[in-house]
């Protein structure tokens, strides 16, 4: 007996069966006398249709009124939850994001969670009702709709699980767990039982959407322990949680991969002091993150920066260093949106060596050629044509000894 946090992905509640499916397993928990909080996000595919409406109004929709709109995707099935629950003969009601006192900043479409005032939660608890929290909204401080950002739902369930202080935090999704890659392109990649907050918080932020990475640096910071499972049957997924002495035997924990960046290079660049920030602080002015960032050294005093960016800040990126181009006198800028970024990710690389040069020829005994490299402790990433990505991730997957062997 306890409070539980369950989080239902689209799939999971993607059409009234599947709600009804998802209401029973709720009630079965709530009914073994537990406090049950639930935090839905829109039936599959309907963020993307609302994106797409605004997008044909215009091409870079009010901010504002767009978070309005995209909210109506959770509310949607919150409610519905609610009234199948209550149909069934329970206690439930539900509450959108500033209900529940979920406060966040004002950067609409990427919103960050300041604040959960729990009270109106905890009090409905009291009152031995379910909870059905629509995930991926909250409010800022002048009460404007927020949303956090595309996967936000997961993070709306860790903070909720934080903030009531829970004993578990379910993540119910359309996959058995976090698998060794994603399974979708990888098919021998393996369902891991544990993974550390760092392993999943790298392989949140290059590729792995299984976790929104705030989410997993919410559970980090809070120490919620998340169980990511599936919505489709009972078995054990996986348990996302600190690191112990074990995990680090494992050099490699998980590949991923990103195809969703791009890159810009501004060639025959004149090599002086100053000249990244002159070409980056225009980017980093405009709200756009850089990711990888590499420079190669010409003949003559003349130097190729070359940096990557996410895809929907290509356009903006590339308008902004053709005018840097100019005032630099640069001699071109190429941009290339055909590339994908795969990394390799474990704890187990702070202690042993080697990976990088494995990788490397890995790759390489496959003909794919490595466009970018960048290192952390425990990750290396390669930049790779965009068409190597389902052969790069197999390889590697293979080669790290991770490939499933029935
Ligand atoms: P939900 O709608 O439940 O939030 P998502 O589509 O956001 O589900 O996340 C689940 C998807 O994440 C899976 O269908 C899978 O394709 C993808 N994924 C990427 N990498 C991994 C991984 N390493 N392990 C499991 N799933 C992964
Ligand atoms: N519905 C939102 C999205 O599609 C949030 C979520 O599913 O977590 O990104
Ligand atoms: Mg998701």
């Amino acid at each position: 007996m306890g409070v539980i946090v369950q989080k239902y992905g689209g799939t999971s509640v993607g059409n009234l069966e599947r709600i009804r499916n998802v209401a029973r397993q709720i009630t079965k928990t709530y009914d073994q006398g537990n406090d049950v909080v639930v935090i839905l996000s829109a039936m599959s595919g309907v963020t993307d249709q609302l994106i797409n409406s605004a997008e044909q109004i215009s091409q870079t929709p009010d901010k504002r009124e767009l978070d309005v709109l995209l909210a109506t995707g959770e509310q949607t099935t919150v409610a519905l939850m609610a009234m199948t629950l209550i149909e069934m003969g329970y206690k439930a009601q539900s509450l959108l994001g500033y209900q529940a006192e979920i406060l966040t900043n004002n950067k609409a479409s990427k919103a960050r969670i300041l604040d959960i005032g729990a009270n109106r939660v905890k009090d409905l608890l009291k009152e031995k009702k379910i909870v059905v929290i629509a995930g991926f909204q909250g409010a800022d401080a002048e009460g404007n709709i927020t949303t956090l950002g595309r996967g936000g739902s997961d993070t709306s369930a860790v903070a909720v699980a934080a903030a009531i202080k829970a004993d578990q935090c379910e993540i119910y999704t359309d996959v058995d767990g976090i698998y060794t890659a994603d399974p979708n392109i990888c098919d021998k990649a393996k369902k891991l039982d544990r993974i550390a907050y760092d392993e999943m918080l790298e392989m949140a932020s290059l590729g792995a959407k299984v976790l929104q990475i705030r989410s997993v640096e919410f559970a980090k910071k809070y120490n919620v322990p998340i169980h990511v499972r599936s919505s489709f049957h009972e078995e054990e997924g996986t348990m996302v949680v600190n690191e112990d002495a074990n995990m680090e035997k494992v050099v490699v924990a998980g590949v991923t991969h990103n195809k969703n960046e791009a890159r810009i290079t501004l060639r025959k660049v004149p090599d002086t002091p100053g000249i990244a920030s002159k070409i980056l602080s225009p980017i980093s002015g405009a709200g756009i993150q850089v990711d990888m960032i590499i420079q190669n050294t010409r003949s003559g005093n003349m130097t190729d920066l070359t940096f990557t960016v996410s895809k929907n800040d290509y356009q903006s990126a590339l308008d902004i260093s053709k005018q840097t181009a100019k005032e630099i006198e640069a001699e071109e800028v190429i941009g290339d949106e055909n590339i994908a970024k795969i990394s390799v990710v474990g704890v187990g690389m702070r202690s042993h060596s080697g990976v990088a040069s494995k990788m490397f020829s890995s790759l390489a005994a496959e003909n794919i050629n490595i466009l970018m490299i960048s290192t952390s402790e425990i990750r290396i990433s390669c930049v790779v044509e965009e068409k190597y990505t389902e052969l790069a991730v197999r390889t590697l997957h293979n080669a790290f000894g991770l490939d499933r062997t029935e």
